[in-house]
């Protein structure tokens, strides 16, 4: 049986406004140990919602401080670095970045712990070297496994957990898993964060948002505040 701390990890996408974040984070601030939204979103279609930028940092920062845990959200870019250390206590490489040297070292600089998401195509030996970029910085380094893309496409993506176990076991790293983004679908979550738990995994991150069918970013996998809610009471 693992002893360790299973980290949880919540919240909304994306900020969409202070009133939808604090909703949100007092919903499921008593499963949480960060709260989780993107105020910078890398989106495929650049006609969907960018996220706040600016604004949506200082909403997650003002909302942690509301409930009193700490916040994590992705930096996209080198230029935003500072910025992003500045208001969130955890920074995320998010998997379209895993790739990109020059971002790896600058957030390993910071001395801020790194969740650092697996590359949409990347090999767990490719996941570990940009983990070595950051933590060369001096940063400490949390792998997230959020699937990789295959042939499969029943899921929005597939969920690798032998391979995120392999990187635990072999490269002694903590290892978080997002089924959110890896399923696609809020049908299969509950059934993955039991797996991911009592597989020994470090933490989960989940989407969850008051109202998915309304959400700005991913409400199809989202959960709604009573559904995260006992899953993780369930544990
Ligand atoms: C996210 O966590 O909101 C996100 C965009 O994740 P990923 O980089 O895994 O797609
Ligand atoms: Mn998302």
């Amino acid at each position: 049986m693992n002893k360790t701390k299973f980290t949880k990890i919540s919240g909304p996408c994306a900020v969409e406004s202070y009133e939808q974040m604090i909703h949100a984070a007092k919903a499921i601030k008593d499963n949480i140990d960060i709260l989780r939204a993107g105020a910078f979103k890398p989106r495929t279609n650049p006609n969907s919602f960018q996220g706040l930028g600016e604004e949506g940092i200082k909403i997650l920062n003002r909302v942690g401080k509301e409930i009193g845990k700490p916040v994590i959200t992705e930096v996209l870019d080198t230029r935003h670095v500072s910025l992003v250390n500045k208001y969130s206590d955890y920074l995320q490489v998010g998997a379209r970045n895993m790739h990109n040297y020059e971002l790896l070292k600058e957030v390993g600089k910071t001395g801020k712990t790194v969740v650092l998401k697996r590359g949409l195509a990347a090999k767990v030996s490719e996941w570990i070297m940009a983990s070595k970029y950051v933590s060369a910085g001096g940063s400490k380094v949390i792998l997230c496994e959020r699937g990789i893309r295959t042939f499969e496409d029943s899921t929005r993506f597939t969920l690798d957990l032998a391979g995120a176990m392999l990187a635990k076991i072999e490269y002694g790293l903590p290892v978080f898993v997002d089924p959110s983004h890896a399923t696609g679908r809020k049908d299969l979550i509950a059934s993955m964060v039991r797996a991911i738990h009592s597989a020994g995994f470090d933490g989960v991150m989940i989407e969850s948002h008051c109202c998915p069918v309304s959400a700005k970013c991913d409400g199809d996998q989202a959960l709604e505040p009573d559904e995260y809610n006992s899953i993780i009471s369930n544990l």
